[in-house]
C-alpha cells in the first residue's frame, strides 16, 4: 500500500475522534436525531465501534419518534396550504357570482327604468281597481281584481301581484290629483311585483315617486311608512337623492338594516334615478339580502362581508379583500373573507379526515418500523460490543476465540503476537492521546495489510494477535515480516521518530490448531525473546 494511503487510513481514525468531539454540539445533535437512525435504517449495518459514544443516540427512541412526526407535520403542513391555496380559488369564484348577482340586480333596474319611461311618455294614466284604506294618515292601495265566477282564481292572482302603493291621503281620493298621477306609473307596479323575489337574495323593488308616494313589493315593505317620511320624500334635500343625477350610474347604498322591516338583516340598496326629458322623475330602488347573497356557499368555514369603504375601513383579519367592479354600478365597496384560522383549520380536518387518519397510521407504521429496526441494531451492536476493542474496531479476546472457531483454516496457520517497542516512553513523550493514536495506528495498518480471510485482534494495552493462513509456511513467513517492517517503517506519519515493533510467531499446520492457548503461550515467549534480545524483530 502506498504511503498516501497509509496517511488516508489514519485520517479515517483521527476523523472518529473529531466525530466524538463535534457531537457536542447541537447541530450534530439534530444530525444524530435525525439522519443517523434513518441512515442506520437504510444501510442495515452496525456503524463502525470506534465511534461508540454515539451510539446511545443512534438508539434514542427520541429520535424514531421525531423523524416520522416531522415528516407527518410536513405532510399536514403542505396539505393545509393546499387547502388555502384552493380557499383562495373558492373566494374568487364567489367574487366572480356576487359581482354576476350585482349585474343581474343592476339590469332588473335598468328593465324598470326604460319601462317608466315609456309609460311616462306615453302619458295614459291608467284607472286599475284597488282597495283604498288610510292607516294612521298614510293612503294604502292595494290591487283589486275584477269579480269573476271562479273566486279561487282571482285569489290566487291577488296573490301573486303582491304590491301597495302608500301615499298621501289624497291618494285614497280618486278625483286628486296624486291618485290621478300615480295612473301615470301603475302599470309599473305589476312588473316590480313579478321583478321583487326573482332571486333568492332580493328583498324588495320600489319606486320612490318625490310627489309623496312608493309603489312597493311586496307590500310588507312600506306598510309601516309614515306620513313624515312621506314628507321626506317630497323634500329635494332628502340624502337618498343626493348624487342622483342623470348621468349617474347605479349608486350603492348600504350596507343598513331598514327598520321599516322590523328585522336586523343588513341589506344593500341599489339605486338608479328616473329622468325624464332630464327631468328628475323618482328612484327605482332594489334592496339585496347581503347575507343571503354572499353566504350561499356553506362550504366556507368563514363568512364575507361587505362593507363601504368610504366610511369603514377594512379590519385586520380581512382576507383576500376583493374591490366590486361594474360597468352600470358605481361601488365603492369591498367584499372580503373573515379569516378565522382556527375554524379554518378545523374545517382542513373535516375535509380532509380520510388522508390525515391515513398520515397518522402511516406515521405509527413508520414509528414501529423504526423501533423495531432500532431493536435489531441495538441487538447487533451490543453483540458486537462484546467481541470488538472500542478505541481500535478491532476485535478483543472473545472476539478472536468466536472468530477461530468460525473460521476455515487452509493447510498452516501463523498465531502471531506484535507488541510496540518502548511504548511507554511514546506515551510519556508525547502523551496519552497520541499514544492512543499509535495503538489506533498499528491496528489500522495491521488490518490494511492481511487479506479478509486473515485477522488481527488487540489482546491488551499495545499488544496484537494476527491470525494468517495460508497454503505454505513460507509465504506466512514473508507476510509477517513484511508487515513488522512496513509498521516500523510508516511509523513516522503518526509520532515523531517513529517506532519499531517487535512479535513472536508460532506456525503450525492447520490441524494442530486445537490447543490455541497452547500456541498464544508459545507465541507469547518468543516475542519476550524478541524482546530481551534487542528488540524491532520477529522470532518464529
Ligand atoms: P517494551 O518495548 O518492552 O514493550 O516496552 P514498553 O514501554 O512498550 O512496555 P510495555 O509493553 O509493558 O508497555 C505497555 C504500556 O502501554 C503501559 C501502559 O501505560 C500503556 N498502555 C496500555 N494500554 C494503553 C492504552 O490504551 N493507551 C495508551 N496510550 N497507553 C496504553
Ligand atoms: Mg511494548
Ligand atoms: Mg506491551
Amino acid at each position: 500500500m502506498h504511503i498516501s494511503e497509509h496517511i488516508h487510513q489514519f485520517h479515517i481514525t483521527k476523523i472518529n475522534s473529531y466525530y466524538l468531539f463535534i457531537s457536542n454540539f447541537d447541530i450534530s445533535r439534530c444530525f444524530q436525531i435525525f439522519v443517523v437512525p434513518l441512515c442506520i435504517t437504510l444501510k442495515g449495518t452496525t456503524p463502525s465501534l470506534s465511534v461508540y459514544p454515539l451510539m446511545k443516540t443512534y438508539f434514542a427512541v427520541k429520535g424514531r419518534l421525531l423523524t416520522p412526526l416531522v415528516f407527518a407535520f410536513a405532510l399536514v403542513g403542505i396539505l393545509f396550504e393546499g387547502h388555502i391555496r384552493q380557499l383562495e380559488r373558492k373566494l374568487n369564484e364567489e367574487y366572480e357570482r356576487i359581482e354576476r348577482e350585482f349585474f343581474r340586480a343592476s339590469k332588473m333596474l335598468t328593465i324598470l327604468d326604460y319601462s317608466l319611461n315609456n309609460y311616462i311618455k306615453v302619458r295614459q294614466s291608467l284607472r286599475l281597481a284597488h282597495t283604498t284604506e288610510i292607516v294612521n294618515g298614510v293612503c294604502h292601495m292595494r290591487p283589486k281584481l275584477a269579480v269573476t265566477d271562479d273566486g279561487e282564481n282571482s285569489q290566487a292572482h291577488l296573490q301573486a301581484l303582491e304590491y301597495i302603493i302608500v301615499g298621501d291621503k289624497a291618494l285614497c281620493d280618486r278625483n286628486s290629483t296624486l291618485h290621478h298621477e300615480v295612473g301615470f306609473r301603475i302599470a309599473l307596479a305589476p312588473v316590480i311585483s313579478l321583478l321583487h323575489d326573482l332571486d333568492e337574495y332580493l328583498i324588495g323593488v320600489h319606486y320612490i315617486d318625490p310627489s309623496g308616494y312608493i309603489i312597493s313589493s311586496p307590500d310588507t315593505l312600506s306598510i309601516n311608512v309614515t306620513a313624515d317620511m312621506l314628507e321626506k320624500i317630497q323634500s329635494p334635500s332628502w340624502d337618498v337623492y343626493q348624487n342622483l343625477r342623470e348621468d349617474q350610474l347605479i349608486k350603492v347604498r348600504g350596507p343598513t338594516v331598514l327598520q321599516e322591516l322590523q328585522s336586523t338583516e343588513r341589506l344593500v340598496s341599489l339605486m338608479l334615478p328616473v329622468y325624464a326629458n332630464h327631468q328628475f322623475k323618482g328612484v327605482i330602488s332594489l334592496n339585496i339580502m347581503l347575507d343571503k347573497l354572499l353566504n350561499a356557499n356553506q362550504r366556507l368555514a368563514g363568512r364575507l362581508h361587505f362593507i363601504d369603504t368610504q366610511t369603514t375601513s377594512l379590519p385586520e383579519n380581512a382576507f383576500q379583500p376583493y374591490s366590486l367592479r361594474d360597468a352600470g354600478i358605481s361601488f365603492h365597496h369591498t367584499v372580503y373573507y373573515d379569516m378565522n384560522w382556527w375554524y379554518e383549520f378545523c374545517q382542513f380536518v373535516s375535509l380532509k379526515r380520510s388522508t390525515l387518519i391515513l398520515i397518522t397510521l402511516m406515521y405509527l407504521l413508520a414509528v414501529t418500523f423504526f423501533l423495531f429496526m432500532n431493536t435489531r441494531h441495538a441487538k447487533s451492536y451490543y453483540e458486537g460490543l462484546a467481541v470488538r476493542d472500542p478505541l481500535t474496531g478491532l476485535r478483543n479476546r472473545r472476539g478472536f476465540e468466536v472468530f477461530l472457531e468460525r473460521t476455515p483454516h487452509q493447510s498452516y496457520v501463523a498465531i502471531a503476537m506484535f507488541d510496540i517497542d518502548d511504548f511507554k516512553a511514546i506515551n510519556d513523550h508525547f502523551g496519552h492521546d497520541v499514544g492512543d493514536d499509535v495503538i489506533r495506528y498499528v491496528g489500522d495498518q495491521i488490518r490494511c495489510h492481511i487479506r479478509t480471510t486473515d485477522t488481527v485482534a488487540r489482546y491488551g494495552g499495545e499488544e496484537f494477535v494476527l491470525y494468517l493462513t495460508a497454503e505454505r509456511e513460507s509465504h506466512l513467513r514473508k507476510t509477517l515480516l513484511r508487515i513488522k517492517d512496513a509498521l516500523s517503517e510508516e511509523s513516522k506519519v503518526v509520532v515523531e521518530g517513529g517506532f519499531t515493533i517487535s512479535g513472536g510467531v508460532e506456525i503450525v499446520p492447520c490441524s494442530e490448531l486445537c490447543d490455541i492457548d497452547a500456541i498464544l503461550k508459545s507465541a507469547d515467549e518468543k516475542l519476550y525473546i524478541a524482546k530481551e534480545s534487542g528488540k524491532n524483530q520477529l522470532i518464529f
